[in-house]
Order: structure tokens, then sequence, then C-alpha cells
């Protein structure tokens, strides 16, 4: 099928053109004609797949129709809610570059940042309204946002949003908006409380779905590395060297690790930012740009950062820790191989993530490829035996460095540093 097929206005055939777009992908085939026959629909579909494309296309084409030529003030007629600021961001985006030749006008609204300059915008009239949960009940709240006028309701990754804790949020909100909208639902998995919304919410919705979650790991090229958790910053920048890995997303399970990895990595002359919930938005934002603009290479994110980021071609994910709940791990690695590029995802496991390995191999009814020849595998329990210099374990003296503790006792061990100093690059 291809575009043309889809029966879109004129000008919004040439932005997708413009973009190099052909065919449309699985979702968006079967989404576009849903949404444009003016159908409440269920879409499940994860990041990667072309979702964005699937709502905004086919929005924009009914919208237009709407409010395209007219002179009159502008009112929200659509309006999305995503969970975080950069999934907002990147919708804000899409809408503006498939809408290019339109003038709809999209205002893009999220917590954490001054609100004047998002009230200033609201205030020049916007037709598409994309918000995070919070700052728009805030706004709402103090009368700068109208949403009696909506056409369409997009709720966007409404799974992570249960995961936030904004499922009531979400709630307030579907309250907020006329009983006549047409309500597009997506997400990546549908646990009960997603199923019981889409229940409440919309009115005899249709369903689409694309490739189950657990088979998108099939396509995406996966290697595991078992490594001890001291080990891992060690192995890590031993493969970006020596593999010569470039725009590598790694995530990580805590903030305090990100910053970790950035600074080791750094210390060893790889540009590397990290972004995540501490980070304010305008960092977060520059630091994706960085990565985007090949300024780093490595980009380190905490799951919460990461989702919605979209980096065309990414070719290399890497988990630097193995996450808790399987689905993410499915997540993650549906970051690379997009769009019939091809991708490595690259996991380390510590001992204490075995079980982690466990239950991800059992959702994707796959073992991993287990990575046998590389410089840190699992300590040896004798590993004080070895012969001194063949694999310095430098963990004791970090220990030792941290707590400053290097004294009484801990000549031989200080010794040991210094010889290890002369011989590796130092790690932290
Ligand atoms: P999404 O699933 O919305 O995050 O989109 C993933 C990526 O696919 C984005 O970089 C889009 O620009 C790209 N994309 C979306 N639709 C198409 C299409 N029909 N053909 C080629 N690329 C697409």
């Amino acid at each position: 099928m291809k575009f043309e097929d889809l029966n879109l206005l004129k000008n919004i055939q040439q932005a997708l053109a413009d973009e190099g777009y052909e065919n449309p992908t699985p979702i968006q085939e079967q989404a576009i004609p849903v949404i444009l026959e003016e159908n409440d629909l269920v879409g499940c579909a994860q990041t990667g797949t072309g979702k964005t494309a699937a709502f905004a296309i086919p929005m924009l084409n009914i919208l237009h129709r709407i409010v395209g030529s007219a002179k009159k003030r502008k009112l929200i007629r659509a309006l999305v809610v995503t969970p975080t600021r950069e999934l907002a961001l990147q919708v804000g985006e899409s809408f503006d570059t498939y809408g290019k030749y339109t003038n709809i006008r999209q205002v893009t609204i999220f917590g954490g940042v001054n609100q004047t300059p998002q009230v200033d915008q609201l205030k020049k009239g916007v037709d598409i309204l994309i918000a995070t949960p919070g700052r728009l009940l805030d706004l709402h709240k103090q009368g700068f946002v109208d949403l009696d006028h909506l056409h369409f309701l997009v709720l966007d990754e409404a799974d992570q949003m249960l995961d936030m804790g904004f499922i009531n949020d979400v709630k307030k909100i579907i309250k907020l908006t006329p009983d006549n909208r047409q309500t597009l639902l997506f997400s990546a998995t549908m646990p009960l409380p997603i199923r019981e919304l889409a229940d409440t919410f919309l009115t005899n919705p249709k369903y689409v779905s694309v490739t189950p979650i657990s088979s998108t790991a099939e396509k995406v090229k996966q290697q595991l590395y078992l490594v001890d958790k001291a080990d891992k910053r060690k192995l890590l920048y031993h493969l970006i060297r020596n593999e010569n890995l470039k725009n590598v997303l790694v995530f990580t399970r805590t903030k305090h690790g990100a910053d970790n990895v950035v600074k080791a990595l750094k210390k060893n002359g790889v540009e590397a930012g990290a972004i995540h919930g501490d980070k304010s938005q305008s960092a977060r934002q520059r630091m994706l740009d960085a990565f985007k603009n090949k300024e780093i290479s490595v980009l380190v994110a905490t799951d919460i950062a990461a989702r919605g980021i979209d980096i065309e071609s990414l070719p290399y994910v890497v988990n630097f820790d193995l996450p808790n709940i399987p689905e993410t791990y499915v997540h993650r690695i549906g970051r690379t191989g997009r769009a019939g590029n091809s991708g490595l995802a690259i996991s380390f496991c510590g001992r204490d993530e075995l079980p982690y390995l466990k239950d991800i191999e059992k959702l994707i009814r796959m073992k991993l490829k287990v990575m046998e020849e590389h410089p840190y595998p699992f300590a040896e329990q004798d590993k004080e035996n070895k012969p001194e210099g063949q694999k310095p374990d430098l963990r004791n003296k970090n220990k030792n460095a941290r707590s400053g503790k290097s004294k009484p006792g801990g000549k031989s061990n200080s010794r040991k540093s210094e010889a290890s100093k002369k011989k590796k690059k130092r790690w932290y």
C-alpha cells in the first residue's frame, strides 16, 4: 500500500513525500482509515512503529477541513496527552512536519519550566495542544486552556501514564472534554487498567495492533555479556573503543548510575552525556540535541527520561543494567533496528540480575547470545590467588579510596593500586 491509496489531502501527501515516506507502516495502514472514518480507536503499538504519524496524519487531514482555511479565532480542536516532556516535544515536531503545508498551529506544554512562554503561546490561539497531564490541569485551572471545542482527544503511551501514576489525572482530563469527541488511545501494552480506561471512555472503539511486544525482539541482533557490576563501566569503555561504537544509547536503572557512567566515560575521553529526571528540561533537550547532532557519541538515560526519545537509525542500545520489568527490555531494544535499519542491542548482566535475565528470555521466547570472549567475565572466587597484574582487581582499591580506608593494613592493597595505575587507566 502507498500513501496515495489512503485518500489524504495533497498538502499532507506532499509533506510525507518531503520526509521520504513512501509506504505507510503497518500501524499506519490500519489506523489511518479508521481515524479518517471518525471512529474511536485503541492502538496497540510501541515507539518505533510509526504510531505518531498513524494518528497525526489523519488528524491533520480532518482538522484541515475544520479549520484549515478559516480566518476565524483559533480554538483547541485536538488535545494529545503524553506521559513525558520528551514525547510531547516529539509529537509536536511530528505535527509540524506533517502539517507544514497547512496552517494548523500546535503548541506543546509541559511542567518543569516557566509557564509564561507557554501561556503566551496559548493566548495566540492554537488548534492542537500537546501536553503532559500535570501542566495541562494546572493551566486549565488557571483558565488558560479551553477544552470545550475538542474534536480529538489522544492518549499517547497510556501504559506509561499508568506506570508514572498519571491515571487519575488522565481521567480528570477526559472529564473536561466534550462527550462527542473522537478518542484515540495508544499503548504499547494493554494492562487491565488501560483496557478499563478504553471501555469506560471510548465509544465503540476499533482495535488495531502491530507486532506483539514479545516478537519485536526477534528482529534486533542481541548480545549478552555476563559481567560483575564493578566491571560494567570498564566493559562498556572496552566495547566502545574496541568495537568503535558510535551513537550508543545506554540505559541505566538509576539517575546516579547514569551520572557515574558518564563520568567514567568522559574521564577516558569518550564524549558522553546523561538525561534523567534530575536534569532540567533545557539540559535534557540540549543533551538530546547534542546526541542527535553527533556532538556526543554516548547518551546515558534512565527509562523514564528515555521514553519518547526518537532518534532515527539508532545503531546501538546498551542495557548497562537489566530492567526488572521484562517488557522494559523490549521497549529499550525497540529503539534500535527501526524501519528496516540494522541494530544491535547489547546487555550486561551481573550475578544479581540473573533472575531478570530469566524473565526477559521467557517473555521474548528466546535465549540471548552469550558473548564469551571479553576481558571481564564473572570474577572467580579465588581471584586473589591469580598472578598479579594478570587481571588487576580495582574494586578493592576503589572501595578503599572512596571510604578513605587506605590504612592501616592497606599497604599491600595500595602497592597493588600503584602498580595497576601504571598499567591501566584509572576507573571510578
Ligand atoms: P514512532 O513510532 O512514531 O516513534 O516513529 C518512529 C520513526 O519512524 C520516526 O522516526 C518516524 O519519522 C519514522 N516513520 C514514521 N512513519 C514512517 C513511514 N511511513 N515511513 C518511513 N519512516 C516513518
